[in-house]
């Protein structure tokens, strides 16, 4: 592999054939068992090394695309990030987005929503703080817990204060499609979405748990809730499987990303967004020959100083 070395062109194609394989842009038959967490691509622990300064190189790009996404003030970003507990959620963040302006950069955490969030509809909280124009916004998990937790426990949704008669079977169905909905309009106002689900394995979770037992500083990131939830691994699965299936669209695509290697996941979720970002061709915007005069204007003020 020689994805450090490249030129920039030649790493954005790199990017787009690198997360291909995990995008999903109509899932109706996707099958989560198809995806091995394990999976590393064409990648061998051995080109972990040269994986870190693909990311590094990735980071950078990304850098600099959104300097002219906040500069050309039109497009926003949506990256969404949905998983199971330790699957490298806050670490993919945190290492993907580390070259990027924190000015141009907003990440929510979305966890049991309050009283408040309860009292409105369950895209409220979210819709209102959707990422400005020029922004790039992160949603560590988002609304699609609404059909992921909340399917999972039937009760969090008695809780949820709606009229009971819309309360129907359908509803997981009724929220898929509004999501469709939701995410097609936001599209359609310049707002580019992208969503990753990390894929972990069950095994792998249980490792990285017994790590944090074993690791006085990671004993801060143990909730014994977490294990809780293990319990109900397989209903998530399902509820994650049937989420993806009836949420990958073409305009919000779904990447369903390897997790068990933290080093490949990272380097997935970077060349997926660095491709997305990419595709919308973004430029500095450029200076009408009217500003050229007031610029050059400028200048003549600031050299006629003393
Ligand atoms: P970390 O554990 O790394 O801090 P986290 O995202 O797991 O990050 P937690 O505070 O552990 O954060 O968990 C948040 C919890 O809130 C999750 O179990 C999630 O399923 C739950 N949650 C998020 N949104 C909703 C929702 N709409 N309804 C009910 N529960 C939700
Ligand atoms: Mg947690």
């Amino acid at each position: 592999m020689e994805f450090a070395k490249l030129s920039l062109s030649e790493w954005i194609e790199r990017c787009r054939e690198f997360s291909a394989p995990y995008c999903l842009t109509d899932a109706k038959k996707f099958r989560l068992k198809d995806v091995d967490p394990g999976d590393t691509g064409e990648l061998t622990s051995e080109d972990k090394p040269e994986a870190r300064e693909a990311l590094v190189a990735g980071v950078e790009i990304l850098a600099e695309l959104q300097e002219r996404l906040y500069a050309q003030d039109r497009w926003a970003i949506l990256l969404i990030f949905q998983a199971m507990d330790a699957a490298g959620k806050d670490g993919a963040i945190k290492h993907v987005m580390s070259g990027v302006n924190p000015q141009g950069c907003q990440v929510h955490s979305f966890k049991a929503p309050s009283a408040e969030d309860l009292d409105h509809d369950y895209l409220w909280r979210c819709l209102k703080v959707l990422p400005e124009r020029g922004r790039i916004g992160i949603f560590n998990r988002s609304y699609y817990e609404e059909v992921l937790v909340v399917r999972v426990h039937k009760d969090l949704l008695k809780r949820q204060k709606l009229p009971p008669s819309l309360i129907t079977k359908s509803i997981w169905d009724d929220r898929y499609e509004d999501i469709r909905n939701v995410e097609r309009y936001l599209v359609r106002n310049g707002i580019l979405i992208r969503k990753f689900f990390l894929h972990v394995s069950k095994k792998e979770q249980k490792r990285r748990f017994l790590e944090r037992l074993d690791n006085p500083d990671k004993n801060w990131k143990f909730s014994a809730a977490d294990v809780r939830e293990r319990r109900y691994w397989d209903d998530y699965m399902h509820a994650y499987e049937e989420a993806i299936r009836a949420t990958a669209t073409k305009s919000a695509p779904w990447y369903v990303v390897p997790a068990n290697h933290k080093w490949f996941t990272r380097l997935v979720v970077a060349a997926a967004i660095v491709e997305a970002v990419e595709n919308l061709h973004l430029a500095y915007p450029t200076v009408s020959s009217e500003q050229k005069k007031e610029l050059a204007a400028a200048r003549a003020e600031l050299m006629a100083e003393e």
